[in-house]
């Protein structure tokens, strides 16, 4: 896995442990609910978005995270209902809390997630990968896997 790129157009599979090596990042934007396009505005705010339609201002989960097996890593990203299996919490309780019940949350979140070993289908966006430095795969779904599916790789 160390050697990984993001230039494959395919969708494959992976497995390891999923870590937020940026705690103080916001776990969230402020998106449109019809297309998940990122907008600058409040929570619930009615505007006009790109996409065509009267939308709602709606926080959509996103985690940048680093996915850890015995070989190495692999940065993705991870937004909405991918995000919110990982943080177990949505993405609309997260902005509720204060910064300091968000950073205690977010810390124990991260500590659980040391014992915990996911598979991962991710992908590269092409769209994306044609700007300049973007390193991150996406990940297209997550499960956590259960002790006896963690393949053991050094057999
Ligand atoms: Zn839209």
């Amino acid at each position: 896995m160390t050697t990984l790129q993001p230039t494959e157009i395919t969708k494959f599979w992976i497995q390891g442990k999923v870590v937020i090596t940026n705690l103080s990042q916001s776990f969230y934007y402020m998106s449109c609910a019809g297309c998940n396009k990122g907008a600058q505005k409040n929570y619930n705010e009615r505007f006009f978005c790109l996409c065509g339609y009267e939308s709602t201002a709606t926080p959509r989960a996103r985690i940048y995270a680093q996915i850890n097996d015995d070989t190495g890593s692999v940065s993705v990203i991870l937004f909405g209902h991918e995000t919110e299996q990982v943080l177990g919490c949505y993405a609309t309780k997260i902005i509720e809390y204060s910064e300091e019940v968000k950073n205690k949350y977010i810390d124990n979140v991260s500590k659980e997630l040391t014992t915990k070993y996911w598979i991962l289908q991710i992908y590269a966006d092409q769209e994306k990968m044609k700007t300049q430095r973007y390193k991150n795969f996406n990940v297209y779904s997550i499960k956590e896997a259960k002790q006896e599916e963690v393949s053991n790789s050094s057999s």
